[in-house]
């Protein structure tokens, strides 16, 4: 059970000032028995020899025939029990026994106050009475006439001596209740006022530990005031420390929020402690993540298994792939610190590494296509070397074909040479209101040849009017490609139509044909660079699988999209879709 300061402190008084008085009665106790014992002594020796005088003037029949007598009229002067005792012993006079009782006594000769009268003048002793049946305390004295001699023995019951102190205790008692009763207020009043100060401190520091700012109590005693100013000093010490560890966390958080990088900080049981909105965007680790162990929080195994074995004081990273909506390629770095904590860095390398791989497979890509023309060239010169060119009717197919593959290396460095410089932002665009229908038409008179060739129609379904904000050369070199590729894809005798119209703001150019089409899971990757339908047929027709790529670059700089779709009945429908001038946002 547990008791307050206050009655701890009330208790404590009660005990001390309890034993006190415990203490000083059983002293002064001891002290006025043993005084009024001896005074009680004192005064029966008085009794006993002034009895004595008496009875040798008083008594002087040899038989102690007067004794009785004389002892009833002593013991009614003196208040006391008055015994004479013949020189042997016998009781010849008593004043509380009767006369005829008195033979019937038995003798005192052995009593110790008899034995030390008869021999010393005077006896005492304390003693249990047969005779009068009560506890007495007896002061003998010798006497002796000429006639007589004995011993007159005076006593008086111990109990009035414990009657008187019994009084006594009794008023010592009540002064001891008073005194406790007294001590009790005191007690009482001292505790309260202690109790108000110490609970003025408590609430104090509480306010202290809680950070309000605090009107200290007021003191009254020297102790209580240093601990005012301590604490005093403490408060202010203490906002000054949590003022700067504000400030650092700001600090803190601010970097941290304006890093690109995702942080997670975990506890030493694995607890995230701090994460940043980087990591909360990349890693989407649902509502409250702080207090959550990782597992819970983020579903990548890998993540655990890079700081599970973790010691402290060592870093360690892994690249890892997250599933999900949208899969991501994720650079970790962990570090564990020596408290256990662990800090883990995570960087989006997706765009990274895909731009690695695009440019390990152009390279690759690249050198795969400039192989076969200069092989073929090669191989050419190198038979026309060894003599065929004396051969008048190879000769001119071996220089034929040395002809077109140059041309082919020259058509794909080309090509080449205008996706490096759109990339590179170099290609300059100089976007001006262009009319579309005149660009169709010096896209198809530039194809007339290899048309007919083919025997191919080519019609133009465009208002003379429509004009979009584009630079004349890409826009150009745009439909060119488009209306090349059909008429290269597409069958002799095709028939090839070139639309364009205005839909909200922008320009829709289409280009049609009723050649073999495109299957449907080669549409996706269409437009990427050296990407082909038919390989063998591509390059057949002079083709580098750089046409589409430079058409989509061009389109996306100038702000607008292309696409393709399978055109109804047969065929492919290529699209671009490009802003009108900004003065004509709608149709
Ligand atoms: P290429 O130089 O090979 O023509 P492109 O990037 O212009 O390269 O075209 C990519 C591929 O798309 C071509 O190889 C071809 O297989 C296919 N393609 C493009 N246009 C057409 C079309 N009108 N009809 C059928 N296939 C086409």
């Amino acid at each position: 059970m547990k008791i307050s300061l206050r009655t701890a402190l009330i208790l404590a008084i009660l005990a001390i000032v309890l034993v006190g008085v415990v203490l000083a009665g059983t002293f002064m106790t001891r002290t006025l028995r043993a005084y009024i014992n001896e005074r009680a002594e004192l005064e029966l020796g008085a009794h006993s020899r002034a009895a004595s005088l008496y009875v040798e003037q008083s008594l002087h029949s040899l038989e102690y025939r007067d004794a009785d007598r004389i002892a009833d009229r002593l013991g009614r002067v003196q208040e006391l029990r008055v015994t004479i005792l013949s020189k042997d012993g016998r009781v010849v006079g008593d004043s509380d026994v009767p006369t005829d009782k008195l033979a019937h006594l038995p003798d005192h000769e052995n009593r110790p106050e008899f034995i030390a009268a008869d021999r010393t003048g005077k006896g005492l002793a304390h003693r249990y009475s047969t005779t009068v049946e009560r506890s007495m305390v007896y002061a003998a004295a010798r006497f002796a006439n000429d006639q007589v001699a004995g011993v007159v023995r005076v006593s008086r019951p111990v109990q009035e001596i414990e009657h008187a102190l019994a009084i006594l205790f009794a008023s010592f008692l009540s002064g001891a209740v008073i005194i406790l009763l007294l001590a009790l207020l005191l007690a009482t009043i001292t505790s309260s006022y202690f109790m108000r100060t110490l609970r003025s401190m408590v609430a104090y520091a509480e306010g202290l530990a809680e950070g309000r700012r605090m009107t200290p109590w007021p003191s009254t005693t020297k102790e209580l005031s240093g601990l005012k100013n301590s604490l005093q000093a403490l408060s202010e010490k203490m906002e000054v420390a949590v003022r700067e560890l504000a400030d650092e966390r700001d600090r803190f958080a601010a970097v941290l929020e304006g890093m690109t990088e995702a942080v997670i900080a975990l506890s030493p049981d694995g607890r995230v402690t701090v994460i940043n909105g980087a990591a909360i965007a990349l890693l989407e680790p649902g509502p409250e993540p702080q207090g959550r162990t990782l597992l819970e929080t983020v579903r990548a195994p890998a993540l655990f298994s890079l700081i599970e074995q973790l010691l402290p004081g060592r870093r360690a990273d892994t690249e890892f792939e997250l599933n999900g909506l949208h899969p991501r390629t994720l650079l970790a770095r962990a570090a564990r610190l020596h408290s256990g904590a662990c800090v883990l860095v995570l960087m989006d390398v997706t765009e990274l590494r895909r731009l690695e791989r695009v440019r390990r497979d152009f390279v690759s890509n690249v050198s795969h296509e400039l192989r076969t023309p200069i092989a073929v060239v090669r191989a050419n010169a190198e038979t026309l070397a060894d003599g065929a060119l004396e051969d008048r009717d190879m000769a001119p197919k071996f220089l034929a074909s040395i002809l077109s593959n140059a041309e082919r290396l020259s058509n794909l460095i080309a090509d080449l040479l205008d996706i490096a410089k759109i990339e590179e932002g170099k290609f300059e665009l100089h976007r001006e209101r262009q009319n579309l229908s005149d660009a169709l038409r010096r896209a198809a008179t530039a194809l007339e040849t290899p048309a007919t060739e083919k025997k191919q129609s080519v019609e133009i379904d465009a208002p003379e009017e429509l004009d979009a904000l584009v630079d004349l050369r890409a826009m150009d070199q745009i439909l060119f490609n488009l209306l090349d590729n059909a008429v290269k894809y597409t069958e002799p005798g095709g028939r090839i139509i070139a639309r364009a119209r205005a839909e909200n703001g922008f320009a829709i150019v289409e280009v049609e044909d009723n050649g073999p089409g495109i299957p449907e899971h080669h549409r996706a990757r269409l437009f990427e660079r050296f990407y082909r339908v038919d390989k063998g047929r591509s390059r057949e027709m002079g083709g580098t699988g750089l046409g589409l790529a430079i058409v989509k670059h061009l389109v996306h700089a100038m702000g607008g999209e292309a696409g393709m779709r399978p055109a109804p009945i047969r065929g492919s429908i290529f699209f671009v879709r490009i802003p009108r001038a900004a003065s004509t946002p709608s149709a």
